[in-house]
């Protein structure tokens, strides 16, 4: 019996349960396989390829430099694998994703042996959580207590006695190494954090401190299974852990709204919004993904970004209403922005977040709730220190004043004025906004 593991977003040995079923199913002999589909490659940026390919370097050393990769269709390499290898069965995990259901049916097709899936990237799989009728959740807080009451299985361990099968595979792509990328060293940097999960509830709004978890990057290569992550955090009684628990939940009911709406990756959920009167990307847009609104708190954010492929959760919230409200574009353009070069960049977890500050999405945020970016960056950056880390022009102001330039007596000439008056751009929001209710 030999059997045939294609890994996609779970490059890990442990708590693996398809990787445990292959296992079982080739008597202790697997090939492990990873496509790389220029369908998702194309679409990814720099920040994600580079990580992608340093993870699956972690995963081939982990399995004896024996992980074959090959570029292609999935539709036609993996039945090709099978056959050459005369595979009994291959295993995945599920994918809830829209691509990743419509690629999976074709290879299922194509195959001559069967296609075996077992579990997924989440801690309860996409549909599952449903309420007493049957129905699944629009809102938040009842999913969340749903999913807490639905539990999930326990983590389970690596396989051992694994005798790998290699096979000739395509060269990985050039990339620029990434030192923290792979499973050991996820796993590594999830147990460090979690000895100051205690001070998560306090803490994590708060961008200048840089306090959050940072595990959304291994949780989208799944280089560490969410439920290995609520098993530790079962252990733990703090506050900080329950709020930790919450937001894992936010990532699975985000990847639920997306199985249950597909078009909810580009199309807002409400579809009073198709009527939403929206500016076309123009230089506004521009100065929005180059960091020069002149407004220093998204532009701190959107240099981090680009900087580092990263960006707090709530300068995300802050960033994103600012591109919808107050310079009237439609999120999609900000959304496929933020996957080009987001490391994170996750589909369901973006584009849902997008529709929550945009007003249009299930459970959103009301339209009418729009943020301002000076009294965000007050609020959330105290003493500034966020912005001057990552707007040079403005490292040189003391505390609180970086939020407003403008109003210095010799404001920093190099530091663009802001592009848009946010008390105007509001009423014009409000203004359109009453147009489709
Ligand atoms: C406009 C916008 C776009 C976003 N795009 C993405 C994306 O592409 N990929 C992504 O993983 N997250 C996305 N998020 C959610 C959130 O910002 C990130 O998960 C978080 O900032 C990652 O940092 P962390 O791991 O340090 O978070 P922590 O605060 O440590 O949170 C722990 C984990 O909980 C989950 N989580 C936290 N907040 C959310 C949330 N609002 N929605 C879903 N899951 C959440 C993540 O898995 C995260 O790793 C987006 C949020 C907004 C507002």
């Amino acid at each position: 019996m030999t059997a045939l593991m294609w890994f996609r977003r779970d490059l890990r040995l442990t708590d693996n349960p398809a990787l445990l079923e292959a296992v079982r199913a080739g008597n202790g002999q697997v090939c492990g396989l990873f496509v790389l589909d220029a369908a998702l490659w194309d679409a990814a940026g720099d920040p994600r390829r580079d990580h992608l390919i340093s993870s699956l370097k972690s995963l081939r050393d982990s399995m004896d430099g024996k992980l074959v990769v090959r570029r292609g269709d999935p539709a036609k390499i993996v039945p090709d694998l099978a056959a050459d290898l005369g595979a009994d069965s291959v295993h995945i995990a599920a994918d809830y994703g829209p691509y990743g259901g419509r690629r999976d049916d074709a290879v299922e097709k194509a195959l001559d042996c069967p296609l075996v899936t077992t579990g997924s990237a989440y801690a309860i799989a996409p549909g599952r959580v449903l309420n007493g009728s049957g129905r699944s959740y629009q809102v938040f807080t009842p999913y969340f207590r749903a999913w807490l009451e639905h539990g999930w299985r326990q983590p389970v361990d690596a396989p051992d006695d694994v005798e790998w099968i290699g096979k000739q595979g395509d060269a990985l792509p050039k990339s620029e190494p990434v030192d923290d990328a792979g499973e050991r060293a996820a796993r590594a940097h999830w147990q460090n954090w979690l000895e100051t999960v205690a001070d998560y509830d306090d803490e994590r709004d708060r961008p200048d401190l840089d306090s959050t978890s940072r595990m959304s990057v291994p949780l989208k290569y799944g280089e560490v299974h969410p439920r290995t992550m609520l098993a530790d955090l079962a252990r733990l009684r703090s506050k900080g852990a329950e709020a930790y628990r919450r937001e894992l939940a936010w990532r699975e009911f985000c990847a639920d709204l997306l199985h249950r709406n597909p078009h909810a990756a580009w199309k807002p959920l409400r579809s009073e919004f198709e009527k939403m009167d929206y500016d076309e990307p123009d230089d506004a847009f521009t100065a929005w993904c180059e960091g020069k609104t002149g407004y220093p708190v998204v532009d701190a954010g959107m240099r981090q970004l680009a900087e580092s492929g990263f960006m707090h959760n709530r300068i995300r919230m802050v960033v994103a209403s600012f591109l919808v409200k107050d310079l009237h574009v439609h999120w999609k353009y900000g959304a496929r922005w933020f996957m080009k070069t987001l490391r994170d960049g996750d589909l369901a977890s973006n584009s849902l977040n997008w529709q929550w500050v945009a007003g249009c999405g299930a459970d959103a945020s009301p339209y009418f709730r729009i943020f301002n970016p000076i009294t965000q960056g007050k609020k959330f950056d105290p003493d500034g220190a966020y912005v001057r880390r990552w707007v040079p022009e403005l490292a040189g102001l003391d505390g609180k004043k970086v939020h407003e330039p403008w109003l210095l007596p010799d404001p920093p000439e190099d530091y663009p004025a802001p592009i848009v008056d946010h008390a105007e751009a509001r009423q014009e929001s409000l203004r359109r906004y009453a147009a489709i209710k």
